[in-house]
């Protein structure tokens, strides 16, 4: 796609791609044989780079470990039936990046960086992309502050890394999720839209109380008045209501995931009425109850989408319908499949051939 920026590249002399069983892989525990980095220093980015994956040198002192200045970014690359890798909606990816760069007082990355940076992983690791179905290569862009510095205020220097691990199929059985009232991911003012470090720690603990209790993940509602629905876990939180695709708005405190938008168009493309408004943690039980809830799921590019099978909430629990009749998310689940494995026409152009 770009072609200007010169790469330097360190061949790994010691591969583990032949050695690497893809068959059951876990989530983000095997990395390709490379990673590409860049380092921010005196005002521009530099040293652009292809190196093996493995430690990298760093002083115990930077602000990143100790104050969080820290982003990311989650895509795939998928393998096409000629062949081909493509990477779904990098575009997204690398504006949020920005936004996330943005207010965490980080610098600008480039897009020729980011996107020239996937490119050239992919380039040499190409090997990494699985051929399995339900299989893609996960891309995980990152950004951090590295100035050994205890001062508190923006880092002057910064690195920039992805790394590529190949994942499978996320497990299909439906969730257990607890709509949370005491504990928040994020707030007014804060950093939710951001995909930044300290949104994910500061959720584990309520993440793990609600394990505790015997559910698989948490629905976050709004922290002035927990009345209002706001993500499921790290994923955006989508629901069928008397036939509407109804999610929360995207603001401050919802991040605005690519995979929600997709399927927002996927939706209103097959003519679904879809509503992004506030959600209220009150419809969403009455519709449980009264069975005009036909569906509740996640969606994130890890996932994609994750149905919701029983909703705790102040004590009860309420059984939704069975994963099988969701006729309105898994025909859009399979029809976005479809798209990002070159099995359709990518009728809206979300597919960079890399
Ligand atoms: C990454 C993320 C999502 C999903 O975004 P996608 O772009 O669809 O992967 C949703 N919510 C949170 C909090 C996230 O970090």
């Amino acid at each position: 796609m770009i072609d200007t920026l010169q790469v330097k590249i360190t061949e790994n002399s010691n591969p583990r791609l032949a050695s690497t069983e893809f068959k059951d892989i876990a989530f983000g525990k095997i990395f390709t044989d490379h990673m590409f980095m860049a380092d921010f220093e005196d005002g521009e980015w530099k040293n652009l780079q292809i190196l093996p994956y493995g430690p990298i040198p760093m002083s115990p002192a930077i602000s990143a470990l100790h104050y969080g200045q820290a982003i990311f970014e989650g895509m795939k690359a998928y393998r096409l039936p000629n062949g081909e890798v493509s990477v779904f909606r990098a575009d997204k990816n690398f504006e949020r990046f920005n936004i996330s760069a943005d207010r965490m007082s980080m610098p600008v990355l480039p897009e020729e960086v980011f996107m020239q940076g996937v490119a050239a992983l992919i380039g040499i690791d190409k090997g990494w992309v699985p051929t399995q179905e339900n299989y893609a290569l996960y891309l995980r862009p990152v950004m951090f502050a590295t100035e050994s510095s205890l001062g508190v205020k923006p880092s002057e220097t910064y690195k920039f890394i992805i790394l590529a691990s190949p994942t499978g199929p996320y497990y299909t059985k439906a969730l257990k999720v607890k709509i949370e009232t005491k504990y928040t991911r994020a707030n007014e003012g804060g950093v939710g839209y951001a995909k930044t470090a300290g949104n994910y720690a500061r959720s584990l603990y309520p993440f793990a109380e609600a394990q505790k209790e015997g559910f698989d993940q948490l629905i976050w509602t709004d922290s002035a008045t927990h009345t209002l629905i706001e993500e499921s876990g790290a994923a955006n939180v989508m629901f069928v209501l008397d036939g509407k695709l109804i999610t929360p708005a995207v603001g401050e405190t919802i991040l605005n995931g690519v995979t929600r938008d997709t399927i927002i168009v996927l939706a209103k493309n097959k003519g679904i009425t879809v509503e992004e408004r506030k959600v209220t943690v009150n419809e969403i039980i009455a519709g449980a109850k009264n069975g005009t809830l036909t569906e509740a799921f996640a969606v994130g590019t890890a996932a994609t989408v994750t149905q919701i099978g029983e909703i705790g909430y102040d004590g009860e629990l309420y059984q939704l319908s069975e994963s099988t009749t969701r006729i309105i998310s898994t025909g859009i689940a399979k029809e976005l499949s479809d798209i990002r494995n070159g099995l359709v026409e990518d009728r809206f152009g979300w597919n960079w051939v890399v």
